[in-house]
């Protein structure tokens, strides 16, 4: 490993002995897991060697910077995993909003207040559904976090891998790197994903993501509001400074009209489509825009090699969970390998990895297919079954067991959850040997 590529005050520990976890890429879900192992395993006589190679790290941001517009809804499982690591607090609570309700509704009901279905973090006797946080600065407090428990950051890019019986090898930009278990964590066009072999199912949405933030002429009340539309969906995420932001997930042939707009033409079609909701908007950012791709990997696992996050699989940004069920594949991995770890097992063992697999296949598919279901029948159906769902949003505001099911997707505790989400504070880790 070259010594010069590594973070300050770094040792070369790997020189001429493989890595035991080398994660590639350190983008929110990448950094939280090594993270989670560096701080699971740091007391321990030989703590695990790991590393991050990150392409792209992003700078500190100072405090008075304007918000930025890629944003994540965190969810109360995602502020557990943060607050293990000791991310949370590195992340400055004055750019942090928490929202405590949603209000969603589809264009076809008349008039909106007939047909709005509310989730209130009141029906699940917690003070709020999560936060709305700016993706950059998840990132870097997870990263600090991972290099304040002794963890090392490499500066490069992954160009080529070879899988040995008991190692990966690796050529990156920084030097060659060798490791027990890659951790491919390096989003939607995953090199590792590429390089090992592993295929993936990828289909396009046929829709791009327009993102912004607004100030709007109402307050956003704390709530994150969401439009179906009969051509995609608008939401308006609260934020710190009191604007919000826009996530306007448009069918591509709408969307290529709303970016050329003029900027006045684009707030007043928001206006229109976003039935004055939150009242005139005005743009506080230059519009974003993001082709929307659903991609799923077939195994998750391959010899020596687990995939997380973006990595493994991508959904549809209207349900908020990218990030949500990245964290969640970084707590699950971390959980078994710090399991074998203690009973001195290879991190790279297939044991481990089948586990792994099994475990966050099982979660994501349902999760996968619930989020095309909505976006198949409230954002674009045409069909019967598609009027049943948009008329059936106002029948779920009905039912306060359906709600309180909803609520406890949004706050990321259903389903298997690894330990240091489900407790509240999360739950020290067990001793080491
Ligand atoms: C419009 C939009 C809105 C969204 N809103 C939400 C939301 O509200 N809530 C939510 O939970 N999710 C949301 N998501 C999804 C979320 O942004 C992603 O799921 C999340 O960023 C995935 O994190 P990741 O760490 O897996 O991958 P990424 O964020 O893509 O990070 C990958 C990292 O790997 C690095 N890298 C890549 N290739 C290499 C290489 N060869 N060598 C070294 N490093 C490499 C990159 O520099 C990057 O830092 C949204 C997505 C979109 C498009």
């Amino acid at each position: 490993m070259s010594e010069a590529a590594m973070s300050p005050g770094a040792t070369p520990a790997a020189a001429g002995e493989p890595l035991d976890v080398l994660i590639v890429g350190g983008g929110p879900v990448g950094a939280s897991a090594a993270a989670l192992l560096q701080v699971s395993t740091k007391e321990a006589r030989r703590p695990l060697r790991i590393a991050v190679l990150e392409l792209n790290r992003p700078a500190a941001t100072a405090p008075d910077v304007p918000l930025d517009s890629r944003v994540s809804a965190l969810s109360r499982a995602s502020e557990r995993i943060l607050t293990a690591i000791g991310a949370w607090p590195l992340i400055p609570s004055l750019r942090m909003q928490p929202y405590e309700r949603m209000r969603v509704w589809h264009e076809s009901v008349q008039p909106r207040s007939a047909g709005v279905l509310e989730f209130d973090a009141a029906y699940a006797g917690e003070p709020n559904l999560g936060y709305i946080v700016e993706n950059r600065l998840i990132q870097t407090a997870a990263l600090t976090a991972f290099e304040s428990a002794g963890g090392h950051v490499i500066a490069g890019e992954l160009s080529r891998l070879r899988a040995h019986d008991h190692h990966i090898e690796l050529e990156t930009s920084a030097g060659t790197l060798t490791c027990r278990l890659l951790v491919g964590a390096d989003g939607a066009r995953s090199s590792v994903r590429q390089s090992i072999g592993l295929s993936a199912e990828t289909s396009t949405y046929h829709q791009t993501a327009i993102v912004a933030n607004v100030r709007t002429e109402l307050p956003h009340e704390r709530t994150a509001w969401q439009r179906f539309l009969r051509t995609g969906t608008i939401a308006f995420l609260p934020l710190a400074d009191g604007c919000s932001s826009i996530v306007w997930s448009a069918d591509d042939s709408a969307a290529a009209p709303l970016l050329a707009m003029s900027q006045s033409a684009f707030e007043q079609e928001l206006l229109r489509q976003s039935d004055s909701v939150l009242g005139a908007p005005k743009l506080r950012t230059e519009r974003l825009s993001f082709p929307l791709h659903k991609v799923t990997a077939h195994r998750f696992t391959a010899h020596r090699c687990a995939l997380i996050g973006d990595a493994a699989h991508v959904v549809h940004p209207l349900a908020g969970q990218g990030v949500n069920l990245g964290l969640l594949d970084a707590a699950a991995l971390s959980e078994l390998i710090c399991a074998a770890f203690r009973m001195r097992e290879d991190p790279g063992a297939q044991t481990v990895l089948r586990r792994y697999e099994r475990w966050r296949k099982s979660e994501i598919e349902p999760i996968a297919l619930a989020i095309d279901a909505f976006n198949r029948h409230l954002a674009h159906g045409v069909g019967p079954l598609s009027r049943i769902a948009q008329r059936g949003l106002a029948l779920v505001n009905r039912s306060d067991e359906v709600k309180r099911l909803f609520i406890t997707r949004a706050l990321g505790l259903d389903g298997e959850l690894p330990e240091i989400a489900r407790r509240s504070p999360p739950v020290p880790p067990p001793p080491l040997s």
